[in-house]
């Protein structure tokens, strides 16, 4: 049976990546040595990080001083390393979900790290618009994508924040959006995010950083923690994840001929307009999130109060039908289908025909 991977992260991936590296597992372009067993420094695959950085700086439209690095220590090791290299006495966080909340947390032991906004009384179902960023902040963090609750920052409000931030460098957690619409970079000082959800398998992190912000604290940095040592190493000042890099430079091959992040939008409007649809006209689930501020990444939606018994009859029916990974966020319960980059619309589709054959059985 086909199986469809709705999984949250580590999630799906192109099929010709996971061929090509498996391909490279067994052996590394024609060099007779599997890609697990050469060296980082080998002159083999210096040419992989070159390229993994020029196709993220390409699909992008990252700007001349800027910085690409490749790091381990995933999105959460970001939640401390921004502040360590940006924050001196003040920073400000807008709180719309877990991680969020996480990376306010380590702020928070670096000095007055200001909570500008929070949707958490509601369960994060929506993106808060009203508040003022403190202009004596180092920074202002935001994530983009609310991979747990199915919220992200539409363009409209991405503008909004542009504008409200003044001369304050804007930080973003992009793990559940990057590269699934364009984005202005030059608005940011730094993003980042793990890579496991719409880029590569689990173990490697991207991060593109504002040259000239750094170097500012008056703090030590822990050598593995600032950023200036992976920018001098060319993310190669110790060993970095090798197999995890090669597969993020596969996928943004892929992507750049699939048509780049453009096309990817389009797509992504498409997959998630056809899913936001069913449930919207569907008889059982409605979904969770507010409107306006609905993901095209993470979809979330529950069962009608009065068929809140059918939630493990429906998720071993969609089982049944090779859909994997539907299960909602323990946080928020019902259901959670992720439509990152390399899900198709026939998967998609697939999904819809599942929910209407379910139905139809009421
Ligand atoms: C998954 C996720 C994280 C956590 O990433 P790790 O790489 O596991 O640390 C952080 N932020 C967002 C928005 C995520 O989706």
């Amino acid at each position: 049976m086909k199986k469809y991977n709705f999984n949250a992260g580590p999630s799906i991936l192109p099929d010709e990546v996971i061929k090509q590296t498996a391909e490279a597992v067994i052996d590394f372009q024609g060099e007779g040595l599997s890609i697990l067993e050469i060296s980082h420094r080998a002159k083999y695959f210096q040419p992989v990080v070159d390229e993994a950085v020029a196709l993220m700086k390409e699909l992008l439209g990252v700007p001349e001083g800027y910085s690409v690095i490749f790091l381990g220590g995933g999105a959460s090791l970001q939640f401390c390393m921004v502040p360590y290299n940006l924050m001196e006495k003040k920073s400000a966080y807008l709180n719309t979900g877990v991680w969020a909340k996480k990376a306010l947390k380590e702020a928070k032991g670096f000095g007055e790290a200001v909570e500008v906004a929070s949707s958490a009384e509601s369960n994060y179902i929506y993106i808060p618009t009203e508040y003022e960023i403190p202009q004596d902040a180092d920074y202002f963090h935001i994530t983009t994508n609310n991979t747990i609750y199915g919220t992200e920052l539409s363009d409209k409000k991405l503008q909004d924040i542009y504008k409200k931030k003044g001369n304050v460098p804007l930080v973003a957690d992009m793990s559940s959006d990057i590269l699934s619409r364009p984005i202005d970079v030059s608005q940011y000082g730094i993003i980042y995010g793990g890579a496991q959800k719409n880029l590569a398998p689990a173990g490697v992190t991207f991060v593109i950083v504002k040259n000239e912000l750094l170097g500012k604290v008056s703090r030590h940095i822990p050598t593995m923690l600032d950023y200036r040592t992976h920018i001098d190493g060319g993310s190669m000042f110790n060993t970095p994840p090798v197999l995890p890099i090669y597969s993020a430079m596969l996928t943004l091959r892929w992507l750049r001929e699939n048509g780049g992040v453009e096309a990817a939008e389009k797509r992504n409007i498409k997959k998630a307009e056809l899913l936001y649809d069913c449930i919207d006209h569907s008889k059982i689930f409605v979904g969770t999130a507010k409107e306006e501020d609905r993901s095209r990444m993470n979809v979330c939606f529950v069962l009608k109060p009065e068929y809140q018994d059918l939630q493990d009859d429906f998720f071993k029916f969609a089982t049944e039908r090779g859909m994997v990974g539907v299960k909602g966020h323990r946080s928020v319960g019902g259901f959670r289908a992720s439509l990152y980059n390399a899900m198709t619309l026939e998967g998609v589709q697939a999904l819809v025909d599942c929910i209407r054959e379910y139905e139809k059985r009421m």
